[in-house]
Protein backbone atom coordinates (compact mmCIF):
# COMPACT_ATOMS: atom_id res chain seq x y z
CA UNK A 1 0.00 0.00 0.00
CA UNK A 2 1.21 3.66 -0.88
CA UNK A 3 1.00 5.63 1.70
CA UNK A 4 1.72 9.55 2.26
CA UNK A 5 2.34 11.01 5.89
CA UNK A 6 2.31 15.10 6.45
CA UNK A 7 3.33 14.61 9.92
CA UNK A 8 2.41 18.39 11.12
CA UNK A 9 3.07 20.61 14.29
CA UNK A 10 -0.74 19.51 15.31
CA UNK A 11 -1.95 16.85 13.32
CA UNK A 12 -0.56 13.98 10.96
CA UNK A 13 -2.37 13.17 8.03
CA UNK A 14 -2.72 10.22 6.60
CA UNK A 15 -3.39 9.42 2.77
CA UNK A 16 -3.29 5.83 1.33
CA UNK A 17 -4.59 4.04 -1.72
CA UNK A 18 -6.39 0.84 -1.32
CA UNK A 19 -8.43 -0.44 -4.53
CA UNK A 20 -8.00 2.59 -6.68
CA UNK A 21 -9.37 4.60 -4.09
CA UNK A 22 -7.77 6.89 -1.45
CA UNK A 23 -8.21 6.70 2.28
CA UNK A 24 -7.84 9.49 4.75
CA UNK A 25 -7.11 9.24 8.35
CA UNK A 26 -5.64 12.23 10.97
CA UNK A 27 -3.90 11.54 14.00
CA UNK A 28 -2.37 13.98 16.69
CA UNK A 29 0.93 14.31 15.75
CA UNK A 30 1.77 14.29 20.16
CA UNK A 31 0.99 10.60 19.67
CA UNK A 32 3.60 9.50 17.05
CA UNK A 33 3.59 6.13 19.07
CA UNK A 34 0.14 5.32 17.90
CA UNK A 35 0.96 6.48 14.74
CA UNK A 36 3.89 3.83 13.69
CA UNK A 37 1.49 1.40 15.50
CA UNK A 38 -1.86 2.22 13.16
CA UNK A 39 0.13 2.24 10.47
CA UNK A 40 2.23 -1.39 10.85
CA UNK A 41 -1.34 -2.95 12.24
CA UNK A 42 -4.24 -1.23 9.54
CA UNK A 43 -1.79 -1.47 6.91
CA UNK A 44 0.04 -4.29 5.16
CA UNK A 45 3.19 -3.78 3.45
CA UNK A 46 3.25 0.20 3.29
CA UNK A 47 5.48 1.54 1.00
CA UNK A 48 5.81 4.71 3.15
CA UNK A 49 6.37 8.47 2.18
CA UNK A 50 7.02 11.40 4.87
CA UNK A 51 6.90 15.23 5.04
CA UNK A 52 6.35 17.96 7.37
CA UNK A 53 7.89 19.50 9.98
CA UNK A 54 7.79 16.18 12.53
CA UNK A 55 9.33 13.91 9.52
CA UNK A 56 12.55 13.04 11.62
CA UNK A 57 10.13 12.33 14.57
CA UNK A 58 8.28 9.60 12.60
CA UNK A 59 10.87 8.22 10.79
CA UNK A 60 13.15 8.00 13.50
CA UNK A 61 10.20 5.71 15.62
CA UNK A 62 9.20 3.92 12.17
CA UNK A 63 11.49 1.04 11.86
CA UNK A 64 11.22 0.66 8.02
CA UNK A 65 12.56 1.97 5.16
CA UNK A 66 10.73 5.13 4.34
CA UNK A 67 11.02 8.21 1.60
CA UNK A 68 10.71 12.38 2.68
CA UNK A 69 10.01 14.79 0.82
CA UNK A 70 9.97 18.17 1.09
CA UNK A 71 6.83 19.58 2.55
CA UNK A 72 5.77 22.89 0.22
CA UNK A 73 6.76 20.63 -2.62
CA UNK A 74 4.46 17.57 -1.35
CA UNK A 75 1.57 20.39 -0.63
CA UNK A 76 2.10 21.91 -4.23
CA UNK A 77 1.79 18.28 -5.77
CA UNK A 78 -1.12 17.26 -3.59
CA UNK A 79 -3.52 20.31 -4.47
CA UNK A 80 -3.33 19.97 -7.84
CA UNK A 81 -4.08 16.20 -7.61
CA UNK A 82 -7.22 16.92 -5.62
CA UNK A 83 -8.33 19.69 -7.74
CA UNK A 84 -8.23 18.07 -10.88
CA UNK A 85 -10.03 15.49 -9.55
CA UNK A 86 -12.57 17.86 -8.40
CA UNK A 87 -13.09 19.55 -11.78
CA UNK A 88 -11.51 22.46 -10.04
CA UNK A 89 -9.38 24.24 -12.60
CA UNK A 90 -6.69 26.00 -11.29
CA UNK A 91 -5.08 28.98 -13.20
CA UNK A 92 -1.57 29.24 -13.09
CA UNK A 93 -0.02 31.73 -10.84
CA UNK A 94 -1.97 31.01 -7.70
CA UNK A 95 -1.63 31.38 -4.08
CA UNK A 96 -2.16 28.61 -1.65
CA UNK A 97 -2.25 29.40 1.37
CA UNK A 98 -2.11 26.22 4.82
CA UNK A 99 -3.41 27.31 7.49
CA UNK A 100 -2.42 24.95 9.79
CA UNK A 101 -0.74 25.53 13.46
CA UNK A 102 0.89 28.67 11.80
CA UNK A 103 0.23 29.57 8.28
CA UNK A 104 2.37 29.93 5.25
CA UNK A 105 1.64 31.35 2.13
CA UNK A 106 2.72 30.33 -1.37
CA UNK A 107 2.55 31.16 -5.06
CA UNK A 108 2.64 28.41 -7.83
CA UNK A 109 3.77 28.93 -11.01
CA UNK A 110 4.65 26.68 -13.94
CA UNK A 111 4.22 23.49 -11.43
CA UNK A 112 6.79 24.94 -9.02
CA UNK A 113 5.40 26.43 -5.47
CA UNK A 114 7.46 29.66 -3.88
CA UNK A 115 7.00 30.53 -0.45
CA UNK A 116 6.42 34.02 -0.04
CA UNK A 117 5.47 34.62 3.35
CA UNK A 118 3.52 33.77 6.58
CA UNK A 119 2.48 34.58 9.71
CA UNK A 120 1.90 32.40 13.60
CA UNK A 121 -1.39 33.33 13.44
CA UNK A 122 -2.96 30.31 12.50
CA UNK A 123 -5.39 27.15 13.69
CA UNK A 124 -2.77 27.07 17.06
CA UNK A 125 -3.78 30.62 17.78
CA UNK A 126 -7.14 29.83 17.69
CA UNK A 127 -6.80 26.74 20.32
CA UNK A 128 -4.18 28.65 22.30
CA UNK A 129 -6.93 31.99 22.26
CA UNK A 130 -9.77 29.50 23.12
CA UNK A 131 -7.74 27.94 26.03
CA UNK A 132 -6.86 31.18 27.50
CA UNK A 133 -9.77 33.10 27.57
CA UNK A 134 -13.11 30.45 28.11
CA UNK A 135 -10.69 27.70 29.35
CA UNK A 136 -11.90 25.25 26.47
CA UNK A 137 -9.42 22.83 25.12
CA UNK A 138 -11.61 20.86 22.86
CA UNK A 139 -11.39 21.66 19.19
CA UNK A 140 -14.85 20.29 18.33
CA UNK A 141 -16.59 22.19 21.47
CA UNK A 142 -14.51 25.61 20.32
CA UNK A 143 -15.80 25.43 16.79
CA UNK A 144 -19.36 24.75 17.71
CA UNK A 145 -19.32 27.51 20.38
CA UNK A 146 -17.99 29.98 17.78
CA UNK A 147 -20.40 29.27 15.11
CA UNK A 148 -23.21 29.87 17.31
CA UNK A 149 -20.99 33.40 18.58
CA UNK A 150 -21.85 37.11 18.53
CA UNK A 151 -18.65 39.08 17.16
CA UNK A 152 -21.15 41.89 17.61
CA UNK A 153 -20.59 41.77 21.34
CA UNK A 154 -16.89 41.79 21.52
CA UNK A 155 -15.67 43.68 18.19
CA UNK A 156 -16.37 47.22 16.81
CA UNK A 157 -16.94 47.57 13.34
CA UNK A 158 -16.73 51.12 11.44
CA UNK A 159 -20.11 52.11 11.32
CA UNK A 160 -20.35 52.07 15.60
CA UNK A 161 -17.59 54.78 15.21
CA UNK A 162 -19.12 56.31 11.86
CA UNK A 163 -22.79 56.67 14.51
CA UNK A 164 -24.91 58.47 12.07
CA UNK A 165 -21.87 59.76 9.70
CA UNK A 166 -21.70 58.97 5.89
CA UNK A 167 -18.03 56.70 6.32
CA UNK A 168 -15.53 56.32 3.78
CA UNK A 169 -15.40 52.64 3.93
CA UNK A 170 -17.87 49.84 4.08
CA UNK A 171 -19.45 49.72 7.26
CA UNK A 172 -19.49 46.52 8.00
CA UNK A 173 -15.57 46.64 8.10
CA UNK A 174 -13.83 45.53 11.59
CA UNK A 175 -12.91 48.72 13.04
CA UNK A 176 -11.29 47.31 16.04
CA UNK A 177 -11.22 42.90 16.59
CA UNK A 178 -12.20 42.75 20.75
CA UNK A 179 -12.34 46.98 20.54
CA UNK A 180 -15.55 46.83 22.16
CA UNK A 181 -14.69 47.15 25.19
CA UNK A 182 -17.64 49.72 26.41
CA UNK A 183 -20.12 47.42 25.90
CA UNK A 184 -18.34 44.37 26.99
CA UNK A 185 -17.83 46.43 30.31
CA UNK A 186 -21.59 46.43 30.68
CA UNK A 187 -22.19 42.84 29.36
CA UNK A 188 -19.50 40.23 29.82
CA UNK A 189 -19.77 38.57 26.37
CA UNK A 190 -20.51 34.59 26.08
CA UNK A 191 -17.69 31.96 25.68
CA UNK A 192 -19.66 31.86 21.96
CA UNK A 193 -19.02 35.31 21.03
CA UNK A 194 -15.64 35.50 22.33
CA UNK A 195 -14.34 32.35 20.40
CA UNK A 196 -16.24 33.88 17.13
CA UNK A 197 -14.42 37.18 17.46
CA UNK A 198 -11.03 35.16 18.08
CA UNK A 199 -11.86 32.98 14.43
CA UNK A 200 -12.85 36.02 13.13
CA UNK A 201 -9.84 38.00 13.80
CA UNK A 202 -7.86 34.96 12.70
CA UNK A 203 -9.71 35.03 8.89
CA UNK A 204 -9.36 38.61 8.65
CA UNK A 205 -5.91 38.74 9.51
CA UNK A 206 -4.90 35.62 7.07
CA UNK A 207 -6.24 37.66 4.20
CA UNK A 208 -5.49 40.84 4.75
CA UNK A 209 -1.64 39.15 4.72
CA UNK A 210 -2.36 37.31 1.67
CA UNK A 211 -3.80 40.22 -0.37
CA UNK A 212 -0.70 42.52 -1.24
CA UNK A 213 1.00 39.03 -2.53
CA UNK A 214 -1.63 38.23 -4.55
CA UNK A 215 -1.27 41.76 -6.09
CA UNK A 216 1.91 41.28 -6.51
CA UNK A 217 2.18 37.99 -8.08
CA UNK A 218 -1.32 39.14 -10.44
CA UNK A 219 -2.96 35.81 -8.92
CA UNK A 220 -6.47 35.63 -8.83
CA UNK A 221 -6.99 32.16 -7.25
CA UNK A 222 -6.39 31.88 -3.39
CA UNK A 223 -6.70 27.84 -2.40
CA UNK A 224 -6.77 27.90 1.31
CA UNK A 225 -6.10 24.60 2.72
CA UNK A 226 -5.45 23.06 6.07
CA UNK A 227 -6.89 21.37 9.13
CA UNK A 228 -7.78 25.02 10.79
CA UNK A 229 -11.24 25.01 8.11
CA UNK A 230 -11.87 21.51 9.33
CA UNK A 231 -15.72 21.56 10.78
CA UNK A 232 -15.00 25.73 11.01
CA UNK A 233 -18.12 26.92 9.08
CA UNK A 234 -17.15 30.29 10.49
CA UNK A 235 -13.61 30.37 9.44
CA UNK A 236 -14.28 29.74 6.15
CA UNK A 237 -16.85 32.16 5.66
CA UNK A 238 -14.95 35.43 7.15
CA UNK A 239 -12.05 34.10 4.99
CA UNK A 240 -14.12 33.75 1.78
CA UNK A 241 -15.87 36.41 2.30
CA UNK A 242 -12.96 38.72 2.82
CA UNK A 243 -11.28 37.49 -0.21
CA UNK A 244 -13.94 37.97 -2.42
CA UNK A 245 -14.92 41.79 -0.67
CA UNK A 246 -10.98 42.44 -2.23
CA UNK A 247 -11.87 41.12 -5.69
CA UNK A 248 -10.26 37.58 -5.52
CA UNK A 249 -11.39 33.88 -5.62
CA UNK A 250 -11.14 31.95 -2.59
CA UNK A 251 -10.81 28.05 -3.21
CA UNK A 252 -11.54 25.25 -0.46
CA UNK A 253 -10.88 22.03 -1.88
CA UNK A 254 -12.68 18.93 0.00
CA UNK A 255 -10.04 17.40 1.74
CA UNK A 256 -7.36 20.05 0.85
CA UNK A 257 -5.58 19.86 4.79
CA UNK A 258 -4.18 16.25 3.26
CA UNK A 259 -2.57 18.15 0.24
CA UNK A 260 0.77 17.14 1.84
CA UNK A 261 -0.14 13.77 2.49
CA UNK A 262 -1.85 13.39 -1.09
CA UNK A 263 1.32 14.81 -2.55
CA UNK A 264 3.59 12.76 -0.60
CA UNK A 265 1.65 9.67 -1.33
CA UNK A 266 1.99 10.60 -5.83
CA UNK A 267 5.54 10.68 -5.05
CA UNK A 268 6.44 6.99 -4.09
P1 LIG B 1 1.92 22.95 10.65
O1 LIG B 1 1.64 22.72 9.19
O2 LIG B 1 1.82 24.40 11.03
O3 LIG B 1 3.14 22.25 11.13
P2 LIG B 1 -0.24 21.05 11.08
O4 LIG B 1 0.13 20.48 9.76
O5 LIG B 1 -0.31 20.10 12.22
O6 LIG B 1 0.72 22.24 11.49
P3 LIG B 1 -3.00 21.35 10.37
O7 LIG B 1 -3.22 19.92 10.68
O8 LIG B 1 -3.18 21.77 8.96
O9 LIG B 1 -1.61 21.83 10.95
O10 LIG B 1 -3.98 22.26 11.26
C1 LIG B 1 -3.94 22.24 12.67
C2 LIG B 1 -5.11 23.04 13.19
O11 LIG B 1 -6.32 22.40 12.78
C3 LIG B 1 -5.20 23.12 14.71
O12 LIG B 1 -4.42 24.18 15.20
C4 LIG B 1 -6.69 23.33 14.92
O13 LIG B 1 -7.03 24.69 14.79
C5 LIG B 1 -7.32 22.59 13.75
N1 LIG B 1 -7.86 21.24 14.06
C6 LIG B 1 -8.73 20.58 13.26
N2 LIG B 1 -9.06 19.40 13.79
C7 LIG B 1 -8.42 19.29 14.96
C8 LIG B 1 -8.38 18.28 15.98
N3 LIG B 1 -9.07 17.16 15.88
N4 LIG B 1 -7.57 18.50 17.03
C9 LIG B 1 -6.85 19.63 17.14
N5 LIG B 1 -6.86 20.61 16.22
C10 LIG B 1 -7.63 20.46 15.14
MG1 LIG C 1 0.89 21.30 8.02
Amino acid sequence: TKVGIDAGGTLTKIAYQTNGSIRYQSVPSADMEYTVEWLSSQLDNPDVCVTGGKSELLTKKWQAPAKTMVEFDATTKGIEFLANHQDQALVEPFLFVNVGTGTSIHVVNDGKQERTGGSGIGGGTLMGLAQLTTGIHDYKQIVQLAGNGNRGNVDLKVKDIFEGTLSPISGDLTASNFGKTEKMAAYAPENADILASITGMIGEVIVSITIPTAMQYNVDQMVYIGSSFRMNRLLRETVSKYTIMLEKTPIFLEKGEYSGAVGAMLSI
